[in-house]
């Protein structure tokens, strides 16, 4: 058991990523808080957790762009368990759009989610681990696209790519009170997000995958369980790419 005995909130884990990372830390022996705004379908995960004996499921709704939201959140958290080793920042929201068609509110919408979110979760988080003197592991996902970039996701793009200064300052910053922050950049995962892409679009960048499929969310999961235990102990500001070699 990896995670035996940790306390881990996963943002956005009604589906897809989030809820295989769930899924995983479960596994590994964590009690695991399942965030989200969809609090009906986050319980359906939480009755699916292969939870370890002295393990729980919490379900506990969150819109990470919205700030009491968050505050509420890491409170309830800190009032069920007293302490929190593991937070995972995945909710995330994909709109593309050509430049000429972006919208503000569309940079507020992906930028409230995507890293206002992963920010505002990061200061809660890290100030519970800080209390408890346990230390933590923060892992934030980022993308590919955020490392790459990609016609027609420029704002999806630079809020992913804003994840990973978001990752590398704050390892910096708390590697010394002994919490470590890392990112993965997944590729072309199989989720609803990466089946909302247009057939041609999705065929286009399967077509750069050299491994040839897409990845599936349980070998991201893999990768956030490396992250957050103890084999990864002298690892942080790292972006590690999960994408079948699509930038090798
Ligand atoms: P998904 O759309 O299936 O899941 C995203 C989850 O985030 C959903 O449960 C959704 O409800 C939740 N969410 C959205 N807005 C939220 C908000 N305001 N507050 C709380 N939760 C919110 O997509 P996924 O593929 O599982 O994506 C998970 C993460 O991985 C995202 O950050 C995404 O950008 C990233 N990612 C995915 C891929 C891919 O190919 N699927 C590639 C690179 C990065």
């Amino acid at each position: 058991m990896l995670l035996a005995g940790r306390v881990a909130v996963v943002t956005g884990a009604a589906r897809g990523i989030g809820r295989s990372i769930a899924q995983r830390f479960a596994e590994e022996g964590a009690s695991v808080v399942l965030s989200g705004r969809d609090t009906a379908k986050l319980a359906d995960v939480a009755e699916t957790l292969p939870l370890t004996e002295d393990a729980e499921a919490v379900v506990l709704g969150c819109d990470v762009s919205n700030d009491n939201e968050v505050k509420n959140l890491f409170q309830a958290v800190f009032k069920r368990f007293k302490h929190l080793d593991l937070l995972v920042n995945n909710a995330g929201v994909l709109e593309d759009a050509l430049i000429g068609m972006v919208t503000r509110e569309q940079m507020h919408r992906v930028f409230g989610v995507n890293i206002f979110g992963a920010i505002t979760c990061s200061q809660y988080a890290s100030r519970l681990m800080q209390r408890s003197g346990r230390g933590g592991s923060i892992v934030n996902i980022s993308s590919i696209i955020g490392v790459e970039g990609n016609e027609g996701q420029t704002v999806y793009s630079a809020s992913k790519a804003a994840v990973i200064g978001l990752t590398r300052s704050l390892a910096k910053e708390l590697a010394g009170k002994g919490i470590r922050v890392n990112a993965i950049a997944p590729g072309l995962i199989d989720t609803d997000m990466a089946r909302s892409l247009p057939p041609d679009k999705l065929a286009e960048r399967l077509a750069g995958v050299r491994i040839g499929r897409l990845g599936t969310a349980n070998e991201v999961a893999g990768v956030a369980v490396f992250l957050c235990s103890d084999l990864s102990s002298y690892v942080t500001g790292q972006i590690i790419g999960v994408d079948g070699g699509m930038t090798v």
